[in-house]
């Protein structure tokens, strides 16, 4: 696609994973006098109705914020800016995060090895959108969880950055609680797992450990 018209200069995109970290990310760029457009584009989050949750709680806080959004799996979308075919509905589909993983082989639990390339699997897609939009930088709430990879997010951030793209490393979790105020206060939908299957795994398996055979007493 031809690059479109260059954007405001405090035009910045934000990669959001979902509608709670998005909310004090959000304020956060606003305070920092910038303009963020919210971008969602996540095929590691698994299954479909899940993602079908987080992407419906993104909405809502964008309306909440009077925010503009961009959602890579909107049908108008499709083929705009992934000559892959990557946007549009297949923009949900988990296959490209499927085939990074696979791989990686038995690599794929630890988190070291699968959580930067899933990264990547977004900033590529995320970077792309804001050089054809005329986003001179871009930036993702995945930095305002404590439970990511902070190093490797900036890492992704730069790899996918250029002289014409910046990754602004702004850390957005002094803004935790008050963004977890703010979610519950707004009915948000709250996330019990990070996306993928391996962490939905991660988090029940240790039902498995209990003993769900034995006879109630
Ligand atoms: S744990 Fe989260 S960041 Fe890591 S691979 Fe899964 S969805 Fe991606």
């Amino acid at each position: 696609m031809t690059a479109t018209a260059p954007q405001p200069d405090n035009a910045i995109l934000l990669h959001a994973c979902c509608g709670p970290c998005s909310i004090m990310s959000m304020s956060r760029l606003r305070d920092l006098g910038l303009a963020p457009t919210l971008f969602f584009y996540n095929p590691n989050i698994h299954p479909l109705s899940e993602y079908l949750r987080r992407r419906e709680g993104l909405l809502a806080v964008a309306r909440r914020l009077d925010a503009p959004v961009i959602f890579a799996d909107e049908p108008s979308l499709s083929g705009e800016f992934d000559p892959s075919g990557e946007s549009g509905p297949r923009a949900a589909h988990p296959g490209p995060w499927l085939e990074a993983m696979a791989a990686l082989g038995p690599g794929m639990d630890d988190m070291k090895q699968r959580c930067p390339r899933c990264y990547d699997l977004r900033f590529v897609v995320a970077a792309r959108v804001a050089r054809s939009r005329g986003f001179t930088q871009f930036t993702s709430t995945l930095l305002y969880s404590r439970y990511q990879n902070r190093k490797a997010i900036l890492e992704a951030g730069a790899r996918h950055a250029g002289p014409d793209l910046a990754f602004l490393p702004e850390d957005f979790r002094p803004g935790l609680l008050e963004g977890v105020r703010l979610s519950k206060e707004w009915g948000i939908y709250r996330q019990q797992y990070c996306g993928c299957l391996l962490s939905e795994h991660e988090r029940y398996k240790r039902l498995l450990e209990q003993d769900v055979t034995s006879p109630a007493p």
